[in-house]
């Protein structure tokens, strides 16, 4: 992509009254548009993170069996009364309306529209487990939305939900999920904490994962000698509860959260199906939340500096930044287009600043705000032997390198 006709530019200035530093980061580079509190749009530079995390779920997801379907967002009165959350507790989160065919409200969960669904298709034993998920936006009336992504009222959301037959086959997909959010939050360059907290329906707890930092809202308590992490809300001693030994108060921010639901939902319904004896019983349910959009303000939560942003590989808009220093400007421009169509040819997704009329400075500081991992200075200095100066942003180091092997290192 070249800079010049990227849609978005960046700015000096974060709106007022934009608190946080993931959205005033994320809209001075721009990633994002702010809308209202809580509202965002995505520019290309941010739907581009935003699809590369929503991409990590979605591969874990189907690594672990789940399939992947789309509910609507729109959701009548009916399913919600048979569960008892129309007006009680999901109407304190809920956006409800009366429309042609309504009432209804916007989607801020989806047990109410996922458990009828599966319960027209399972009848026996042999048609579970089952486990499907969807990658959607949820809406919910936040009463304070003052933290960027981290807080949308509309924001995104991964759903997975699990039935099964019996308890055991719960728990063994339960522990999957774990080891599946694990690998999620790696992969997106985030130490999340595995976290008990409140809110399982048919378990003690329920798991959050819990990205450490002090912009968190989360209290957790942290036992750094046995790897034991409990959300203060559970928390009934200083003392860990599995060593004994005294813990750490961490604030953190909740990126994804499980539970165990057993039989609330389907209960409601009268969900069940028959077993091996033609018995019918009960179907167990588990649900698995991530906030994708969260992730993303999460990760620029943790992952900036002072001069701006800084992408992991796995999630950043584009893998390299090409940038040119000097006068000779015709050479210049030649040597970083001959870069452009190497790198871009090899698959390798390019940002080349070809914008007219800037100093090297606001260049760079730019490309410092936007903080893509990979930087190359096709330079005046160098440019007589062939060399071009590369950067790797997470270390920090400016290398002269031979062009061919710039282009040899990157294409892998
Ligand atoms: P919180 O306690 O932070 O309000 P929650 O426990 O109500 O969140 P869940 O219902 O567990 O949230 O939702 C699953 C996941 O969706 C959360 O772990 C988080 O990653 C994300 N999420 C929830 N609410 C929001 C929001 N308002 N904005 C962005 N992401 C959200
Ligand atoms: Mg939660």
């Amino acid at each position: 992509m070249r800079q010049s006709i990227l849609f978005g530019k960046t700015q000096k200035q974060a709106p007022r009254g934009e608190v946080s530093t993931n959205a005033q980061l994320l809209i001075r580079g721009g990633f994002i548009d702010k809308v209202a509190a809580g509202i965002y749009s995505y520019l290309p530079l941010g739907l581009r993170v935003l699809n590369n995390i929503q991409q990590i779920i979605r591969e874990e997801m189907i690594a672990i069996g789940a399939q992947e379907v789309l509910l609507p967002a729109l959701h009548p009165k009916e399913p919600w009364e048979a569960t008892g959350r129309w007006s009680d507790p999901g109407s304190k989160v809920m956006y409800q309306f009366d429309g042609h065919g309504g009432p209804f409200g916007l989607g801020w969960t989806h047990e109410e529209l996922i458990t009828p669904l599966v319960q027209k298709y399972v009848r026996s034993y042999r048609d579970l487990p089952v486990a499907l998920f969807q990658i959607q936006d949820k809406f919910r009336n936040e009463s304070r939305a003052k933290s960027g992504l981290l807080r949308g009222r509309e924001f995104s959301m991964k759903d997975l939900y699990s039935f099964h037959r019996n308890m055991e086959d719960l728990d063994a997909y339960y522990a999957r999920a774990i080891a599946a959010y694990k690998n999620i939050f790696n992969r997106c360059g985030l130490d999340a904490l595995v976290v008990e907290a409140s809110g399982g329906a048919f378990s003690k707890y329920s798991h959050e994962f819990q990205v450490p930092t002090d912009s968190g809202e989360d209290i957790i308590f942290s036992c750094a000698s046995c790897d034991m992490h409990q959300n203060k809300e559970v928390v009934a001693d200083i003392a860990c509860p599995s060593c004994g030994k005294p813990r750490k108060e961490l604030k953190g921010i909740e990126v994804g959260n499980i539970f165990k639901l057993g039989t609330r939902f389907t209960q409601a319904v009268n969900f069940t199906y028959t077993n091996e004896q033609g018995e019918a019983q009960p179907v167990l349910m588990g649900c698995y939340g991530i906030g994708p959009s969260r992730v993303l303000g999460a990760v620029a939560e943790v992952q900036h500096t002072a001069k701006g942003l800084r992408w992991p590989d796995t999630l950043a808009p584009f893998a390299v930044h090409i940038l040119g220093a000097g006068k000779d400007t015709k050479k210049i421009e030649m040597k970083m287009l001959e870069l452009y169509a190497l790198l871009t040819q090899a698959g390798v997704a390019v940002l080349m600043d070809d914008r007219p009329g800037l100093s090297y400075g606001e260049h760079m500081a730019d490309a410092d705000l936007i903080g893509l991992p990979h930087r190359i200075i096709v330079g005046e200095k160098h440019l007589h032997e062939n060399k071009v100066e590369y950067t790797s942003l997470a270390e920090a180091k400016t290398t002269p390198m031979p062009f061919d092997d710039v282009v040899g290192m990157l294409r892998k």
